[in-house]
């Protein structure tokens, strides 16, 4: 019998009907074009993407893909939708840089595909899955010994719920009602838990702070909404 897929299809369907925005950069995407420089900074300083092989997992219309692919790096990038990669795929069109673009899942693919990856990143896409351990622990397989993670989520507290769901659906209009749900988000205890039971070595983590006015990103020490985390597979 086929495996229960860890993906939700309402979820699915919610970015599938929006891919034709993905590269609008006033768009319903608008938060991750703004906040695109300074997480692909966070990766490339550590990890140093020029060169190496990256998976990018829940990669959407490909605003990180191409990013990571325009530093150099042989970038795969996979989503369970077929609309944002099909926006991902013609936007090569446009950037004629180079990425190869899959529709799977981690799981499914981290059972073909162990040890093959440098990096793996996986940005604001956990808080969209019934299960973010299983995505967590495919991660661990398909990166090399060694090897780069790294994820970016929501935290989970009154604020976060203020400012990235009330303020940033309702009131601001910044994403469309129903992006986030906020039980999905995820606590960075958790995430560090989650990250060691699966056998990956935190190294770092950063609050990633948006500015939706100035449309400006930074980095900082604050963890209370969006936030960063740099893990590690240990060599064997
Ligand atoms: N990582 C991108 C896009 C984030 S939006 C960025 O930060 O720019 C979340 C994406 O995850 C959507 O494109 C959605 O289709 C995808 N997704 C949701 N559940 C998934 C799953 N179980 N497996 C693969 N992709 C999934």
């Amino acid at each position: 019998m086929k495996k229960l897929e860890n993906v939700d299809t309402i979820e699915i369907s919610r970015f599938e009907s929006q891919s034709h925005e993905w590269w609008n950069p006033q768009g319903d995407f608008k938060p991750l074009h703004d906040i695109n420089p300074v997480r692909v900074r966070y990766i490339n300083e550590r990890a140093g993407l020029c060169g190496k092989s990256v998976l990018d997992i829940g990669c959407g219309g490909g605003i990180l893909t191409e990013a990571m692919a325009a530093l150099g790096a042989t970038v795969t990038g996979i989503d369970r939708g077929e609309a944002p990669l099909n926006a991902a795929r013609h936007h090569l069109l446009e950037s004629g840089l180079q990425v190869s673009y899959l529709q799977t899942t981690a799981e499914a693919l981290a059972e073909d595909n162990a040890s093959c990856f440098d990096v793996v990143t996986c940005m604001e896409m956990l808080e969209h899955v019934p299960d973010p351990r299983s995505v967590i622990s495919a991660c661990k397989t398909l990166v090399k010994p060694g090897g780069h993670v790294f994820f970016a989520t929501l935290n989970r507290n009154p604020k976060s719920f203020l400012l990235a769901i009330v303020g940033a659906e309702y009131l601001m209009r910044l994403l469309p009602r129903g992006t986030h749900t906020y039980g999905r988000f995820i606590k960075p205890a958790e995430m560090t838990l989650w990250m060691q039971q699966a056998g990956l070595i935190p190294q770092n983590i950063m609050g990633m702070h948006y500015n939706p006015l100035f449309r400006t990103s930074s980095l900082g020490g604050n963890l209370d909404i969006n936030y960063l985390v740099h893990a590690k597979r240990p060599q064997d």
